[in-house]
């Protein structure tokens, strides 16, 4: 792989220095916890690199700390993976330049730590014997800590701190002569969320976990397969959507076309809900439901759960829009813009620490007086984490005159830490985990709280109510059931987690 490590090191903000020992300091180890993503990937099309920069822009909302790309052309594997935002560096024509090929793999990351090193921004890469290995991942490992471990013990050397290294290692140790083969031994070692994508020297292959919590689509464009975590990564490039990589399903896309493999005892599909509550683009597909309709069917279904008598129904931007747009036609109150957002912030949770947040919410969002004022508002969010943006919000409303502010949710409390990558924060730091209903008024400022019900969630899919034998979605940050082991959280493993979230 060619990669200047000058060019590299220009971009890492000022290095953290680190400190085991001392939990208040930014820790090593600390932001493999923490990361959601966004992946593409392209074969045998001219200026991969260009095409996979595109893609992985309008991924951007899900990952908007680092950004890689790694392209294979003649022989060789080029990378290059920047700290910031896709445009920042892979918008320059040399960057692009330097990454020939017909076939590209690309990541955009975010994770919340103090520390953020480039040698954890995707794609990793390694040389096996049977040649170059770039992959890229969207999700969680709920086992890398074990696994790592074990490795470590056996000599392995880690480069990152990232749990998708674990992967690379597990292919390089098989012993199986295919390297097909040896990367579905490595699947079968892995537990957790995981939507891969992968190139080597022949083949770009994406993979999906067993219960497909993450996302990964296939597109099409002039007859060549595409992979993105979303559809509207295909839509900002032209390409067709095909369909959605399945649960447990390998595609191998090669010279010959596009193979399917499903190497895992089939079980029914597990999807993340919050993909459709929070995470995806309003304008993506996810498993051909389009997620802006579904937002606003939370909404509407919110107001058929609870109705408020007033006089006008507010989003807070941007999350909040789709399912305040669908309260208000479902109720009849008139829909206005009573927060205007910030659009040159990021999103409230890219700042690291309590203090940063709170002033990053003020930032992102202002009051718009001529709408609230002497008004009585329902306010619309997609969901309340720590209560930290809610608190501001309920404020403003009532600092710029609001007569009444009731505050709705269109997804239930999250009362559960999420592991599969969707960075929720441990327990003690959920606000719906660790207060009453009542409480959480009381703390927000609202006249009224209230939140859609789990049910109400499952029936804005379509589905009756949730299923409590067979639940149709991962929703585990609402009710606690999730759907994998969490081997890293036992025994050994938890105090060590304890120790690193005290750090954060
Ligand atoms: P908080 O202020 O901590 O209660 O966060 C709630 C806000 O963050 C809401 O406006 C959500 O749209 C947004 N949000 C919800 N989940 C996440 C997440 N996992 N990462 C980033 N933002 C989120």
């Amino acid at each position: 792989m060619t990669e200047s490590p000058k060019e590299c090191e220009k971009t890492v903000t000022p290095d953290v220095k680190l400190d085991v020992q001392n939990p208040s300091q930014p820790n090593f180890d600390e932001d493999r916890l923490r990361e959601y993503c966004g992946v593409f990937g392209v074969f045998d099309l001219d200026d991969a690199a260009a095409i996979t920069a595109l893609g992985l822009h309008a991924l951007q909302h899900r990952g908007q700390e680092a950004a890689g790309i790694v392209s294979y052309d003649n022989g060789r594997f080029h990378g290059e993976r920047r700290l910031g935002l896709v445009g920042d560096h892979f918008s320059k024509e040399s960057a692009i330049k330097r990454l020939p090929g017909s076939a590209a793999v690309g990541h955009v990351r975010y994770a919340t730590t103090g520390e953020t090193a480039i040698r954890n921004v995707q794609p990793l890469f390694a040389e096996l014997n049977s040649g170059g290995f770039a992959v890229a991942h969207n999700g969680n490992l709920t086992n890398a800590q074990t696994l790592r471990r074990e490795l470590i013990k056996e000599g392995a050397i880690f480069q990152s701190t990232s749990d998708t290294e674990v992967i690379l290692h597990l292919v390089a140790r098989s012993r199986k002569p295919q390297f097909l083969d040896r990367f579905i031994e490595a699947l079968r070692s892995i537990e957790g969320a995981y939507s891969l994508v992968a190139l080597t020297n022949k083949k770009l292959i994406g993979a999906r976990d067993p219960l497909g919590i993450r996302p990964l689509v296939i597109g099409e464009l002039n007859g060549k397969f595409i992979l993105a975590s979303e559809t509207c990564a295909l839509d900002m490039i032209g390409a067709r959507f095909v369909r959605d990589v399945m649960n447990g399903e390998i595609v191998i896309i090669s010279e010959k076309g596009l193979e399917s493999i499903n190497p895992f005892p089939p079980q029914p599909m597990r999807p993340c809900i919050f993909e459709y509550i929070y995470f995806a683009r309003p304008d993506s597909l996810v498993h051909g439901r389009p997620v802006y309709q579904i937002r606003k069917a939370m909404g509407a279904e919110l107001a058929r759960e609870r109705r408020i008598f007033a006089d006008v129904v507010v989003p807070v931007p941007d999350s909040g829009v789709p399912a305040a747009l669908g309260y208000s036609q479902e109720s009849g109150i008139p829909f206005e813009l009573g927060i205007i957002r910030n659009h040159y912030v990021g999103r409230t949770f890219i700042q690291p620490s309590q203090s940063v947040r709170e002033v990053g919410v003020r930032m992102k969002h202002s009051a718009n007086r001529c709408v609230v004022e002497g008004k009585r508002v329902v306010l619309i969010d997609d969901s309340i984490v720590r209560g930290t943006t809610s608190v501001k919000i309920v404020q403003m409303m009532r600092d710029a005159g609001a007569k009444e502010v009731h505050f709705l949710i269109s997804s239930p409390p999250i009362t559960h830490p999420d592991y599969y990558g969707i960075d929720t924060p441990q327990k003690e730091k959920l606000l719906a985990a660790t207060h009453s209903l009542e409480e959480m008024r009381t703390y927000i400022g609202s006249d009224s709280l209230a939140f859609l019900s789990v049910d109400g969630i499952y029936r804005s899919m379509g589905y009756e109510k949730r299923d409590a034998l067979r639940p149709q979605f991962t929703d585990h940050c609402f009710t606690g059931d999730y759907p994998t082991a969490l081997t890293d959280l036992s025994g050994e493993n938890r105090a060590q987690l304890s120790l690193l979230a005290e750090a954060s």
